[in-house]
């Protein structure tokens, strides 16, 4: 599977906005979008004005960063989404964020959704007493996420749930630390997502 392995940080730059894609080092006074606030690149400090086209593609683009997906992955979402009833924009993010990577992210298991997708891959997680490795599963509600015992010496994912301690995680899940078990309560809701997104946009890019 194709994945970006570039800078991150760039992705913030570009959209001038905190995506807290790289874990701890976002809280830090090293984070890049606090010290180099405008866009990477030879005209990043020039001024720049979008058109409305413009507009939706770094709302298509800002997206799709922040969930670590490329485009044909994004599409097929935005896709599934456009035909569930409802608001599709809505629809996509509330997809985006039942994606198993994401809720092992949520749950405090890993310090990124990057981490997260590599620890679903690389098999560490059962999902109802089962292996699930596949980053893109969409979660429902009363799923249980455990690690696996032989991984659970891990130093990356105790740090991860030691960051989630001080961090808190969303009301929807319940983390059973100790046992390294975390719940699926319930769906999250537009409002859960506080990232600033105009979902709308996506669609209006989409629909030309
Ligand atoms: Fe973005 Fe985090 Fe890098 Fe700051 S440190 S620019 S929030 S990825």
């Amino acid at each position: 599977m194709a994945r970006y392995t570039g800078s991150v940080c760039k992705y913030c730059r570009r959209e001038k906005l905190k995506l807290f894609l790289k874990g701890d080092r976002c809280f830090t006074e090293k984070c890049s979008v606090d010290r180099r606030p405008y866009p990477p690149g030879q005209h990043g400090q020039g001024r720049t004005r979008f058109s409305s086209y413009g507009q939706q593609l770094r709302e298509k683009q800002k997206v799709k960063r922040l969930y670590g997906m490329l485009e044909r992955q994004f599409r097929t979402f935005f896709d599934r989404a456009s035909l569930q009833k409802g608001h599709t924009g809505e629809n996509l993010l509330l997809l985006l964020e039942r994606r198993f990577d994401n809720m092992a992210f949520r749950m405090g298991f890993a310090r990124t959704r990057r981490e997260a997708r590599q620890l679903v891959r690389h098999g560490h997680f059962t999902v109802n007493g089962r292996k699930v490795n596949i980053p893109s599963a969409l979660l429902k509600v009363g799923d249980v996420v455990q690690v696996k015992e032989a991984s659970r010496k891990m130093g990356s994912l105790n740090e991860a749930l030691d960051a989630s301690e001080r961090r808190g995680i969303p009301g929807w899940v319940e983390l059973e630390r100790g046992n390294f078990k975390a719940t699926l309560k319930a769906f999250p809701s537009r409002e859960d997502i506080s990232m600033p997104i105009h979902e709308q946009m996506i669609v209006e890019l989409y629909s030309k």
